[in-house]
């Protein structure tokens, strides 16, 4: 659809906006968001980037870049700046970010307390010393810096500012965020414990912020725009406040080219839809235009174009902020400049990202597949490439794995049919999505099926739930089996390898039995969590709230361990508790007798009864694999049928979250009529570090 016949309301999101001496073409703001590459995958990262430049954003940051050896995160893997060798491959990002016309940023970090150095093993510098402040409490603190040691950090900061305009970014973002940086660190009484010029009144405390503002414009010659990232509200009793902030910005309304406001910690300002809903920190900046002439970005997850105009209109912000959102959906501006609502790939809040960068692994995400494949594997976000030599696929289940599978086979251009056991899309996010918290998860199925819909090629079969035979008769070329997942009550899972003894007395129930309707609605309940993700804790909420009693026992020293890396653990234990649920950790249960669970200590071995009316086990699942078993025994039919692959794909092959069923499903289509060399290479492309040629360091040999 041609630019103009976009419905006017949406015009205000595509008005060219200043920052400093440069102009952003729109409003769309790709804030500074990890993807767990970063150093490691140079090309990945970059080639990641270019897409949201095609896709129409603006404005375009990287992940953090820590400028200096002395302040690095590692196990996290963000960038580094700190020599001349490592131009090369932030100018690769910049010149790809540049490459539609929007403004190529570098977010600068010096993470000070936050950083333990574990690689660089320089002794960390703060501007107050103690314990290193991480996700990870390393037994490692700080060094309070003196002013010699300030002289050197605005040294290197001036380094890496000369650096990022030699790289060919357009704008610089100062990061004093969330807890990560040395400049909220400055700000924040918390952390500023200084009785010399640089601590006590604001006025001091902001004294760094201004030097190394001006230090950027004269390093950079008032070429770049300056932009500064600081937390909207940090919390706790001395933290850098939402009203400090005011006062701050009100004092130096002018400073930066630009204020990139985030809320607090980085659990509360990327919070997921379980907890935090579309534009939750509206409260904290509203107002906060009115005290400076520059333009002020914010977060919010937005995903509406409704949101995001009215966010401009009534003055709260100038450009909209979003890192998830770019991540779903890297064409979000341009499907708006278009008026293309439907095909927006809406965020489903999961912090299924987040936990790439939180892992050491690399980033994905379960709307976008293409995330963090565009280099490696050549995967896009919107287009398809054109199919192979064969015609037809059969896809067996829709589930995230089939849906996918189905609607990337067909705009590839397969024939494709898509058999449904149900009369309903989804699979387990359609049961999901019911469940307290989950409904923004059903736009896994509701994109995937809008999007299958219009396609000619691609016939879909509710209520059909097939076997061999059918398989077989249908004869497709190729065979996707996505047949999905049942979770098992029988305690096994991590702590337990084998099934535990069941007095068959006492009602035990398993989250599909929860999900059909059936279990307890009354009672004392005793849970069992031994898969640390999202799915013992949101069965307990659905317990609570069918009027139970809940014990929630993990052998975990904490609940929902995993969820530490979608930032949501200590949001669950909170609910948890405010809800009365009673949390039991480092115990497992033994057995099931006719009225109680006998529970064992993990450490010890000691055991407890806990007298039970019913059990619910959160364990592991079985996959739904029977019909790929048949469908093995009978492979000498398959050349019959005409049919040349089956695979099973996504929770039948392998139970996981919904974010690596997506991904299989699109591997399947991607790999159709594709040459198999059964993994005996990498099925993607990476980057091996340039060895240094360099005369070895060592003494020599007497
Ligand atoms: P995944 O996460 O791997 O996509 P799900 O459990 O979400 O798995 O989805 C599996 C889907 O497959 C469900 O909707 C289920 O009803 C469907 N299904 C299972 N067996 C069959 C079958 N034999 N024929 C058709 N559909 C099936
Ligand atoms: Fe959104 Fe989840 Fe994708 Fe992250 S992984 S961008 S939270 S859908």
């Amino acid at each position: 659809m041609p630019k103009d016949t976009r419905p006017s309301q949406y015009d205000i999101l595509f008005e060219p906006v200043r920052i400093g001496p440069k102009l952003a073409k729109n409003r769309f703001y790709q804030v500074p968001h990890c993807n767990g590459g970063g150093y490691r995958d140079p090309s990945a990262v970059a080639e990641m980037r270019r897409t949201k430049a095609e896709g129409g954003w603006g404005v375009i940051f990287t992940e953090q870049t820590e400028i200096h050896p002395t302040s690095e995160i590692t196990p996290f893997i963000e960038q580094h700046l700190w020599e001349d060798k490592d131009i090369p491959a932030l100018a690769a990002m910049a010149e790809a970010m540049k490459s539609h016309g929007a403004l190529a940023g570098i977010q600068l970090a010096y993470s000070g307390i936050n950083g333990p150095n574990l690689y660089s093993r320089e002794v960390p510098l703060a501007v107050s010393g103690g314990p290193i402040l991480t996700f990870t409490s390393d037994p490692v603190q700080a060094r309070t810096m003196d002013r010699e040691d300030i002289r050197d950090l605005r040294r290197w900061f001036r380094n890496a500012f000369r650096r990022s305009q030699q790289a060919g970014f357009d704008l610089i973002c100062l990061y004093g965020a969330h807890g990560f940086g040395v400049l909220q660190h400055f700000l924040s009484r918390a952390t500023n414990h200084r009785t010399d010029e640089y601590g006590g009144s604001l006025e001091n405390r902001a004294r760094f912020l201004r030097e190394i503002i001006e230090d950027a414009r004269e390093a950079t010659k008032g070429e770049l725009g300056v932009t500064l990232r600081l937390s909207l509200h940090e919390g706790g009793k001395l933290g850098f406040s939402n009203a400090e902030l005011r006062d701050f910005i009100e004092m130096h309304g002018d400073l930066p080219d630009l204020w990139d406001l985030a809320q607090g910690t980085w659990e509360a300002c990327s919070g997921t839809s379980r907890f935090t809903a579309e534009g939750a920190q509206e409260d904290l900046v509203r107002g906060i235009r009115a005290l400076t002439s520059k333009p002020v970005v914010g977060v919010g997850r937005f995903t509406s174009a409704d949101a995001m105009v009215r966010q401009v209109r009534s003055g709260v912000l100038d450009f909209i902020g979003a890192a998830r959102p770019s991540i779903a959906d890297p064409f979000l501006p341009k499907k708006i400049e278009e008026g293309r609502f439907d095909d927006i790939r809406e965020c489903i809040g999961c912090n299924i990202c987040v936990s790439g960068d939180m892992t050491g692994g690399i980033s994905r995400c379960t709307q976008n597949t293409a995330f963090m494949e565009e280099w490696r594997k050549g995967w896009h976000p919107e287009r398809a490439r054109p199919k192979g030599a064969s015609d037809s696929v059969l896809v067996v289940g829709a589930g995230p794995a089939g849906l996918e599978a189905a609607l990337q086979a067909a705009k590839r251009g397969y024939s494709v049919t898509l058999a449904e056991a149900t009369t309903t899309l989804g699979g387990r996010v359609a049961r999901e999505r019911l469940l307290p918290g989950l409904s923004a998860w059903g736009r896994v199925a509701d994109y995937r099926t809008g999007q299958l819909a219009p396609l000619p090629n691609a016939e879909i079969y509710r209520d059909s739930r097939l076997t061999a035979d059918d398989v077989l008769a249908m004869g497709a070329h190729h065979v996707a089996l996505a047949t999905g997942s049942r979770w098992r009550r029988d305690a096994v899972a991590r702590f337990h390898l084998h099934p535990i003894p069941t007095d068959p007395a006492l009602p035990l129930y398993s989250p599909d039995d929860l999900m059909d309707g059936h279990g307890p609605t009354g009672g004392h309940v005793v849970l069992y969590d031994d898969d640390h993700f999202y799915m013992g804790s949101v069965m307990a909420e659905l317990l609570v709230a069918r009027g139970c009693t809940v014990s929630f026992v993990t052998p975990a020293a904490k609940v929902a361990e995993w969820t530490e890396n979608t930032l949501e653990q200590g949001t669950i234990m909170r609910r948890l508790l405010s809800l009365g649920v009673t949390v039991i950790t480092g115990k497992a249960p033994d057995a099931v007798t006719a009225d109680a669970v006998t529970l064992a200590c993990v450490w010890t071995g000691a055991t407890t009864t806990l007298p039970a009316d019913a059990v619910v086990m959160v364990t592991s699942r079985t996959p739904n694999d029977a019909l790929w078993h048949d469908l093995v025994a009978r492979r000498a039919d398959w050349q019959e049928a005409g049919i040349r692959s089956v695979r099973l794909i996504g929770d039948a092959a392998a139970p996981g979250p919904i974010a690596w069923a997506t991904y299989d499903g699109r591997r399947f289509a991607e790999d159709l009529d594709e040459p198999d060399d059964r993994g005996d290479t990498p099925r993607f492309r990476r980057e091996v570090a340039g060895l240094d040629p360099g005369p070895s360091r060592l003494p020599p040999v007497a």
